[in-house]
This record gives C-alpha cells, sequence and structure tokens, in this order.
C-alpha cells in the first residue's frame, strides 16, 4: 500500500459529489481515478436548479409533512407525484421518511446539516477559480416568495430552523419586492431574501470544467461501471468494474442515487431512494428574474441560466428505471407563468428542453458520509438529495480528511452511513 498521502483512490462517479471529492483528494497528492459509465456531470447533476443555498437546512420529512401528501398526490399540478406500482417498493422509505420528521428531530438535522452546507459559496468559487470557471458562480441570493401570510406561517418552523442556525434574512412586502425583481407576478406579498445564497448559471459546464482541471493535473477519468469491491482482509485491494479490476488503495462511493447495491456489497443496506425531479427551460425568455426565486407554494424554483431560464422542482416517486413522465416538466411551464407574467402564452417546442434527473434521497435528509462497515478503506459519500450541488464541495473535502486520516473538517457523526443498521 501506498504511504504519506499518496494513495491511490478510485472514486466511483463522476457527478458534482464525484468531481469535488477528486480535486481535493489530488490536491492531498494522492493518485485518483474517477470511474464513470457515462459522461461525467450527466446524472443529477446536469439539469439542477443550480442554487448553492447554504441555508438549506430544512429536512424535507417536517412535521406534518406526511399529512400534506394524500393532497398533493390528488393535484395534478401537485409538488409531488408517486407511480402507484412503486408503492410496494418504497413504503418502507416512506416509513422512515415519516418518522425522521419529529420536531425534535428536524432540530437535529439542521443543525447536523448547516456545517455541510454554509461553507458552500467560498469553497465552491475557489474551487471553480481554480478550474477557470469562477464566471459560473454568481452570489445574487435567494429569494423565497409567498402569495399569502397564511403560507408564510405555514413555512414558520423552516425559517425558524434556518435562523435558529445562524441564516440572515431580509424580508420584502409587496411593493419592495416590486423593486427588487420587477418581473415577478403582483400576486406575491410577501418575500424572502437569504444573501448568503449563491448559483451556479450552468451546473452542467461547472462539474466538467472542475472535471477537465482534475485531468490536467494529472487525475484520470476511466469510462467503466463499478460492480464491486475486492477485499484483502479488512484492506481494500481493488474496484472491480464491467472492464476489469482497478487497484486502489482507497475508494469513495459517490453514484448518487445508484449507490445503493454497491454499499450493500460490503454490507450496509441504506435506505437511499431517489427523488426523481424535472426541469424546463426557455430559451430567450422574455422575462427572467435575476435572483434565483422558490414559489414556496408551489416548490419549484427559476433560476436565470447562461442558457436561458430554468425551471426546476416537482418530486416523483417511481424508482430509477421508469421512464420520464413529462407532464410533470410541462407543469412547472404552467406555474412558472404564474410567477413571471411576462412569460409568452405558447412556446415553439425548439426554444425549450426538459429533463429528469434522479436525486439521491437518504429518509432523514442527511448523507451517508463516513467509512464502510467492511472496510476503513471504503468511505461513502451519496445521497446528499435536494442539496447535492450545495454540500458536495464540502463533502470533499471530508473525504480528503478521512482517506488521509485527518480529523474531519465538520462533525460528520450524524451523517454515519451505520445510523440505519
Ligand atoms: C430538479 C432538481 C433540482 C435540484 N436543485 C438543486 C439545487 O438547486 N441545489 C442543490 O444543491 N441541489 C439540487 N438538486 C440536487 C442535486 O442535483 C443532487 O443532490 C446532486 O447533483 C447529486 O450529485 P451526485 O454527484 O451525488 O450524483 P450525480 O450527479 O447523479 O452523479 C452520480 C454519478 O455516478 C455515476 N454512476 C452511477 N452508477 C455508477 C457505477 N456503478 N459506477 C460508477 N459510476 C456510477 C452516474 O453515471 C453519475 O454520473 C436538484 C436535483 C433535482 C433533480
Amino acid at each position: 500500500m501506498a504511504v504519506n498521502g499518496n494513495r491511490r483512490v478510485a472514486v466511483i462517479g463522476g457527478g458534482m459529489v464525484g468531481m469535488c471529492t477528486a480535486i481535493w483528494l489530488q490536491r492531498d497528492g494522492n493518485s485518483v481515478c474517477v470511474v464513470e459509465p457515462g459522461h461525467v456531470g450527466e446524472g443529477a447533476s446536469f439539469g439542477n436548479a443550480g442554487c448553492f443555498n447554504g441555508s438549506s437546512v430544512t429536512p424535507t420529512s417536517m412535521p406534518g409533512t406526511i399529512r400534506n401528501v394524500p393532497r398533493w398526490l390528488q393535484d395534478p399540478l401537485g409538488p409531488l407525484s408517486l407511480r402507484w406500482s412503486y408503492l410496494p417498493s418504497i413504503l418502507p422509505y416512506l416509513a422512515r421518511f415519516a418518522r425522521a420528521g419529529t420536531a425534535d428531530k428536524v432540530h437535529r438535522q439542521a443543525k447536523a446539516l448547516r456545517p455541510l452546507l454554509a461553507p458552500t459559496v467560498p469553497l465552491v468559487r475557489e474551487l471553480a477559480r481554480d478550474a477557470g470557471a469562477e464566471a459560473l458562480i454568481h452570489q445574487r441570493g435567494h429569494l423565497y416568495v409567498y402569495r399569502s401570510a397564511a403560507s408564510l406561517a405555514k413555512d414558520g418552523l423552516a425559517w425558524a430552523l434556518r435562523r435558529e442556525n445562524g441564516v440572515e434574512v431580509d424580508e420584502f412586502d409587496t411593493d419592495e419586492l416590486r423593486q427588487l425583481e420587477p418581473v415577478l407576478s403582483r400576486e406575491y406579498v410577501r418575500g424572502l431574501l437569504v444573501r448568503e445564497n449563491g448559483h451556479t448559471s450552468n451546473p452542467h459546464a461547472l462539474v466538467l470544467r472542475l472535471a477537465e482541471h482534475f485531468v490536467r493535473q494529472g487525475g484520470a477519468i476511466t469510462r467503466a461501471c463499478a460492480t464491486g469491491f475486492r477485499l484483502d482482509g479488512e484492506r481494500l485491494a481493488a474496484i472491480r468494474t464491467d472492464t476489469g479490476e482497478i487497484a486502489a488503495d482507497a475508494a469513495v462511493l459517490c453514484a448518487g442515487a445508484h449507490s445503493r447495491p454497491l454499499a450493500a456489497e460490503l454490507g450496509d443496506r441504506l435506505p437511499l431512494e431517489t427523488e426523481r425531479g424535472y426541469h424546463l427551460m426557455i430559451r430567450d425568455p422574455e422575462a427572467i428574474p435575476r435572483i434565483p426565486t422558490a414559489d414556496a407554494d408551489g416548490k419549484f424554483v427559476a433560476t436565470p441560466m447562461d442558457t436561458g431560464l430554468r425551471f426546476a422542482g416537482t418530486v416523483e416517486l417511481a424508482g430509477l428505471t421508469a421512464a420520464p413522465d413529462w407532464r410533470r416538466a410541462r407543469m412547472l411551464l404552467a406555474q412558472g407563468r404564474q410567477m413571471l407574467p411576462g412569460l409568452a402564452a405558447d412556446y415553439e417546442e425548439e426554444r425549450l428542453s426538459l429533463w429528469m434527473g434522479h436525486r439521491p434521497s437518504m429518509p432523514d435528509s442527511l448523507p451517508a458520509l463516513g467509512r464502510s462497515r467492511a472496510t476503513p478503506d471504503v468511505i461513502y459519500a451519496f445521497g446528499h438529495g435536494h442539496v447535492g450541488m450545495t454540500a458536495a464541495p464540502m463533502t470533499g473535502k471530508v473525504v480528503a480528511d478521512l482517506v488521509a486520516r485527518r480529523p474531519a473538517s465538520i462533525d460528520i457523526a450524524p451523517f454515519d452511513p451505520a445510523r440505519f443498521a
């Protein structure tokens, strides 16, 4: 085995988490190989809303969330849909999800997430600067808009969690909102702006630029699908792939929503699920907000991107293999028009693009970040759910700490992969 930080490390998965991790490991002097069966950055990291929201400490399962589920499922424009044939498969996850959303647990989850998310803008800016991609990073804040005082009141606990974790918020009434973002519908009566948040104007380009930088610095990207691990006692000898073995002293599992079977290979049965999400993009839109804006009732985000306006959101529970239901993406246009009335009534198909991706989600909204049970040489870094772009820079730093056997930069005890055992 190699010594003194110069270890051979295999990073499984070339998404935002994988590329940030690979770069941190490379900075430590390790010899790093990213293993990716498709193209780098074309998983969930491709088409997300691009927001680096250090303030997103609110878990998806909150007290009362599960009670809203029947209402959401009945609403064709609702934020949640379920393929009924998938219900038996996802029931155990949903049971854990419901159990995770108690008042005391969500306070603990938010507190655990804050150090993972809060440093994102300076960290991602540093990574992007080295990669010559700083122009893709912006810090204009994130705006949450509400149509009524009642709907803002419903989010009271979410805002309390953010504030108790040090998030500063500026509030705007209708007239002030109009000045801040003139393109927004006048139906919004309240806006809450979190200035610390940032975004990327092209998530896919950002991952590609990080990958190019990694390769320029001597890193390798191998086109292969990881299938397992070969251990020599408690030590890792190699990772197995569909094109043969890759000798490695350490491996990082960051295959996003596809990580579950590989962790199971090592005896770790983790409740990872895909929360499928969609985007719809309009090229050359007639109206576009300057600040990424979340419609708090519709639970979607409008982000200004280099290539147009992106509406992203919705959750669909249907597993990894079912075909996309493009109605879920198209409904974002109907909702987006209500947010931005200046948009046209109709669009030619060539001005629109649609996408579906798999959020890698855990029922308690905390990632699996730590060592596998079978060997200290395999580290898990997956399950970042709705906040994987934001969490990736610090996740990579923590993984590099673990490989170097330094104390982790933040407290990772709440992310212990064994917490569900
Ligand atoms: C609609 C939507 C909007 C979102 N908005 C935001 C947002 O604004 N901010 C935010 O922080 N997060 C957001 N997210 C979440 C975010 O996109 C994800 O959490 C994040 O991209 C996950 O990154 P990842 O690297 O773990 O996974 P991925 O990007 O999915 O990468 C995993 C990679 O692993 C590869 N892989 C799979 N199997 C194997 C194997 N066997 N061997 C090797 N490689 C393998 C895949 O090909 C893929 O390239 C959003 C998600 C969606 C769907």
